[in-house]
């Protein structure tokens, strides 16, 4: 019986009933703008401040407002997005005052394009950046990093976990490096919060971006941690809101859901994600039945919700459009970059040979999937795998042949 299964947590989050509940007070009721002086705009100023608290508590932040004066912010500053508190993070630092002169900057091959892009702008404008590469299994190597930092290295960033094959990255040992030659940390943890512990303190992060639609928040709100000392040159100029880095008029409600959803999943991330790591363990077991098919990401250090695929012979897209008719949500490549024909930089960067990386597939599960769910998933992936191979001319006496594929080619 076909069946509606959102298999894409990754791309967003369905609103929990919590944070759903704990916004709209502050839709309707308390509408004020957190710069007014009369009452409902400092209770909109509290609101967000509380929400600061919350995130600050998430990370174990060591100060999440301004303790001199506590209704500034401190650490925490709250953005529009992930990909703002990328862009801010990365260039705010490398022209800000905090970087005294150095003009190299370290990234990955993998990471989102909130952070790529904004390399390859810095780039275009004279300063020197190094894409580390990484394994087969998507893991940049500390040696490699240690190999390449040098008393010119301003930043260093690399993101917690990969929103395309779920591996997570060595936090701890990398920030290590990046503060041995005197260089900041940056992560991009916008699919890591909430999913996998955090401790900014504990793992030497300097800077961390998130993005409240990855865990249950709303979409339109994100915040950058920026560990105290460190000053940032603003992204947006205007009315000075949060330290005057990224001005605008608050979206407290938003502001208010981030809070309440990282919160809630961090509190209570073993159960959840516990029972999220057993429905995707389920899923992998029984995708990786179909013949042709192979695993992507680190199997041991990966997102909990996180399984995609590669399947021989398969066009990812007509493997998405197929799955949508039977009511199934997931995706191919980078969710960001749909319309690229291009299989993804991700893909590339591990390794996989450009025609298996076009037959990517993403399900990625979130604490709302059910067991009947991933059978679900399991059984339509399998049929539509068989339906497409069926069709395909470089899928001969049941195995891919890729003479056939040159064949067509001449
Ligand atoms: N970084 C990573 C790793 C992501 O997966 C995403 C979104 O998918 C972003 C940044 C951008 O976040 P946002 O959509 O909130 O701008």
């Amino acid at each position: 019986m076909k069946r509606f299964v959102y298999a894409d947590n990754a791309a967003t989050t369905p609103v929990s009933e919590l944070v759903f509940e704990a916004m709209k007070p502050w839709l309707t009721e308390f509408y004020g703008n957190p710069s007014s002086l009369y009452r409902i705009g400092q209770q909109a100023k509290d609101a967000v401040n509380q929400a600061r608290a919350q995130v600050g508590r998430a990370l174990n932040v060591a100060e999440p407002i301004n303790e001199a004066n506590d209704r500034k912010p401190g650490e925490i500053v709250f953005t529009g997005c992930g990909s703002q508190a990328d862009n801010l993070a990365i260039r705010g630092f490398v022209e800000g005052p905090s970087n005294r002169g150095r003009r190299h900057i370290v990234t990955s091959k993998i990471e989102h394009h909130a952070v790529l892009y904004t390399c390859e702008a810095l780039e275009r404008e004279g300063w020197k950046v190094t894409y580390l590469d990484v394994d087969r299994l998507g893991r940049v190597d500390p040696e490699q990093l240690r190999a390449v930092v040098s008393d010119d290295t301003a930043i260093v960033s690399i993101m917690a976990a990969n929103n395309e094959i779920g591996t997570v990255q060595d936090l701890k040992a990398i920030a290590e490096i990046a503060h041995s030659c005197g260089a900041v940390f940056h992560t991009d943890a916008v699919q890591a919060v909430g999913h996998i512990p955090l401790d900014v303190q504990a793992m030497g992060i300097d800077l961390l971006s998130m993005s409240a639609h990855k865990f249950r928040g709303p979409k339109g709100v994100g915040a950058l941690y920026c560990r105290k000392g460190i000053m940032l040159k603003p992204s947006v100029f205007g009315g000075g809101q949060e330290r005057g880095w990224a001005s605008g008029t608050e979206n407290v409600a938003g502001m208010v859901g981030l809070g309440v959803a990282i919160e809630d999943a961090v509190t209570h991330m073993p159960e959840k994600m516990g029972y999220v790591k057993r429905l995707t363990d389920r899923l992998v077991e029984g995708v990786m039945k179909i013949p042709y098919t192979h695993f992507t990401g680190d199997p041991e250090n990966r997102l909990p919700g996180v399984a995609s695929f590669v399947f021989e012979a398969i066009e990812g897209e007509g493997l998405i459009l197929r799955l949508d008719a039977l009511g199934v949500c997931a995706s191919t490549g980078s969710a960001c970059s749909t319309g690229s024909l291009d299989p993804s930089h991700v893909l590339m960067a591990i390794g996989l040979p450009h025609e298996i990386a076009h037959g990517s597939l993403r399900l990625t599960l979130g604490e709302q999937n059910t067991e009947e769910d991933v059978d679900y998933l399991i059984e339509s992936v399998t049929r539509v795998v068989d339906g497409l191979r069926a069709m395909s001319p470089v899928w001969v006496n049941g195995k891919p042949d890729l003479t056939a594929a040159s064949n067509l080619h001449g």
